[in-house]
């Protein structure tokens, strides 16, 4: 018998439980989990839970045993999906996705890397060394791009604060020949860099000389931007990860004078995190004044300009053009405010430099026929934390909207699918989240299109102004509430939460700080100050900064319209392709292998859907193929087909090989297709076929 069929280890399909409950769906999670069985499926969808320990499951040998096969011929695995995905793009022309969610923690980009060391083990079989170097490229571009947009959190040692999508494209050959890297929402550090990320960090374990030519000291405490985190990393590692980093740069094909920047741009945020403000008289300084030459000296500009930028604001007022001098507090936040925003430019400017090396160019489809892709996506998925802001609302908004896709692609197509092959139907209800989505992201009366109004007010723009706008404007909302329109309700505890009934359940938001993180707060003196450096790498990152302040009358995009675009763009692109799902579950908050949190899981299992998934799949088939494919597979096993067979159809010879192993209850015949119920009567084919080839 086949492993994954052993009942000492659960069901390995949560579509063969016997019932759908959430007692028996989460009693089998914890039963595999316990045995050491982290990935189970619920048809074709992978539900993976963490195993916080090295599992001895990737090596080449297990590779060797997914390679070609079917899903359901192997005990469940990522690289399962990723073979599924890589088939139906080399074989059917099909672009593909694999879509990885989970919260934070759970194991999404882990399972990003299996997913692509997989892809790249079964490439290139011939040894290419143009497709090699590729390879290596996209392998490489993921090193750099953790290092700069990873943080160590308390929930997660190495947690990515951004959302990534990675097209990898594909010749006719089925070898990868480039890619395109997109990411979403780097959290904005808000309360300061409370979050800080690793890079930082980083830098303390570059090799002495260069420390010294960025004056900065091995000592990670000196550094309150650091230290405010609270999260020293240890020093022993941190020597190896910076020569990784850096020689991820070299490989990807980053210049001397771009490696250079990048670490000048570091040691700036650094410095800028130690400089501090004071008062003599009714005059704001800047205590050391030392900070300013060194900053001046890494950003390449002038020592008065970097003073000015840091003490004053230009305003325009009419024709003149004043420049106000800050308060301590106004010099602090413009002071961090900066620190953020050099660092969210540069991860851009990453990005995009990894974009022009690894892009595709000069594909020729005459000759080389369809450029096919396979889209890898590891997003935060649901969060919901004691305190919700700004950040929370953005990825839970995010995965109403894939949730929204999975519904339209999963449920509706199936739906029509069997509509379309002539199969009785029993519909199923599923909740349709489109009016979430709508509540967010609606022209004129969604929370996005609110917050833009509340922050282009003229006079007052705060918190207030955009919660009075989201109470006057959503009142009969179905989904959404505050403590204004049901004072009487527990849960919403302060004047200034409001409430959304998302898919995956209540989640209530403070308003503070959204206007805040939502604006652009970059004043533009800092602007025009990196757009003057005499650096030509750190000038392209600020182009804004050409304009007079007299000129700048187009206010930046909001992150919430920033937000909003990618994500569309995002669903779009997702749409076109064949979907395959990941959904990750952590066990517990310790990052334990032994504990399985019975709540914290559930509560993930709901938050994914997962139970509706099961009714989905178990209301539908497990399995459909084209008759004349079936019967290319399994026509070995009966005698009315073997070697051919002479009934008047393929479909009357699918029908006669089912209902000779009995399997007629089992199965549905649409116009091309023949449908299977359950997996178990596809594993009992594939032995049987097993027993004759
Ligand atoms: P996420 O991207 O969902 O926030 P990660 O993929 O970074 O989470 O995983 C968090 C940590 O959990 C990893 O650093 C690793 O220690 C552990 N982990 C995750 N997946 C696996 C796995 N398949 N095998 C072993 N450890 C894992
Ligand atoms: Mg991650």
């Amino acid at each position: 018998m086949a492993e994954h069929e052993s009942l000492e280890y659960g069901k390995a399909d949560f579509v063969l439980l016997d019932s759908v409950s959430m007692e028996d769906f989460m009693a089998n999670l914890k039963l595999r989990f316990e045995k050491g069985r982290i990935y189970s499926y619920i048809g074709e969808v992978v539900v993976s839970v963490n195993p916080y320990r090295a599992m001895n499951i990737y090596g080449r040998d297990t590779i060797e045993q997914y390679k070609g096969r079917e899903l359901y011929e192997r005990p469940p695995h990522l690289f399962a999906i990723a073979d599924a995905a890589y088939k139906a793009m080399k074989r059917r022309n099909k672009d593909t996705c694999i879509v990885i969610s989970g919260e934070s923690g759970a194991g999404k980009t882990e399972a990003s890397k299996y997913i692509m060391q997989y892809i790249a083990a079964i490439t290139n079989p011939n040894q290419r060394a143009e497709i090699e170097r590729v390879k290596n490229m996209l392998l490489k571009s993921n090193c750099v791009l953790e290092a700069f947009g990873n943080a160590k959190t308390n929930r997660n040692d190495n947690s990515s604060r951004f959302g990534k999508y990675m097209d990898i494209n594909f010749d006719f050959k089925g070898d990868p020949i480039g890619g395109h890297i997109s990411n979403y929402l780097l959290e904005k550090v808000s309360e300061v860099l409370n979050l800080f990320f690793f890079s930082p960090q980083l830098l303390i374990g570059a090799p002495d000389s260069l420390l010294r030519s960025l004056h900065i000291q091995k000592d990670p405490a000196a550094y309150n931007y650091i230290r405010v985190g609270g999260q020293i990393k240890s020093g022993i590692n941190d020597g190896a990860d910076f020569k990784a980093v850096a020689d991820a740069m070299k490989v990807i094909g980053f210049t001397g004078d771009e490696i250079q920047t990048v670490y000048k741009i570091l040691a700036t945020i650094l410095h800028l995190g130690n400089l501090t403000f004071g008062v003599d008289g009714d005059v704001t300084l800047i205590e050391n004044v030392k900070l300013v030459s060194v900053i001046r000296e890494l950003l390449s500009t002038k020592e008065e300009n970097v003073e000015k930028a840091l003490l004053y604001r230009t305003v325009a007022t009419g024709r003149d053009v004043i420049e106000k001098q800050h308060t301590t507090q106004e010099a602090s936040y413009g002071r961090d405010a900066l620190a953020k925003a050099m660092y969210e430019r540069l991860f851009c400017w990453i990005v995009g430099r990894i974009n022009d090396i690894i892009e595709v160019k000069n594909y020729d489809v005459k000759v080389h026929g369809k450029n096919t892709v396979i889209g890898v996506l590891d997003i935060y998925g649901f969060e919901i934390f004691q305190n919700n802001s700004f950040e929370q609302f953005c990825i839970n908004y995010c995965n109403e909207k894939l949730q929204q896709l999975f519904i339209q692609l999963v449920l509706k197509q199936e739906q029509e699918e069997y509509q379309r092959e002539g199969i009785p139907w029993k519909h199923i209800d599923y909740f349709n989240n489109q009016i979430i989505v709508d509540l967010v992201e609606q022209q004129h009366k969604g929370i996005f299109a609110v917050l833009d109004e509340a922050c282009m007010n003229v006079g007052k723009v705060t918190d207030e102004v955009f919660l009075q706008g989201l109470n006057g404007k959503l009142a009969k909302h179905a989904h959404f509430t505050s403590r204004k329109l049901s004072p009487a309700d527990k849960s919403l505890e302060f004047d200034r939460d409001f409430r959304i009934r998302h898919y995956a359940g209540d989640v209530v938001y403070s308003v503070v700080g959204f206007i805040d993180k939502n604006k652009d707060t970059l004043f533009q003196d800092f602007k025009r100050l990196l757009y003057n450096s005499s650096n030509q790498v750190l000038k392209v990152m600020w182009p804004e900064g050409k304009l007079r302040i007299t000129e700048v009358t187009k206010r930046p995009l909001t992150a919430a319209t920033l937000f909003k675009t990618s994500m569309i763009s995002l669903v779009e692109n997702l749409a076109c392709k064949e979907p395959y799902y990941v959904r990750c579950i952590k066990p517990n908050d310790v990052k334990s292998p032994l504990i399985f949190e019975q709540e914290r899981c559930r509560h993930q299992v709901e938050y994914l859907g997962l139970l509706e998934n099961v009714r989905v799949r178990r209301a539908g088939f497990a399995y459909r193929q084209t008759y004349p494919r079936f019967l290319q597979r399994y026509k070995m096993i009966s005698k009315f087909t073997w070697p051919n067979h002479d009934l008047p159809s393929d479909k009357d010879a699918v029908k006669k090989l089912l209902q000779g192993c009995g399997f007629e209850h089992d199965v549905a015949y649409g116009k091309t297709k023949v449908f299977i119920r359950t997996p178990r009567t596809l594993f009992s084919l594939e032995e049987q076929r097993a027993d004759m080839v």
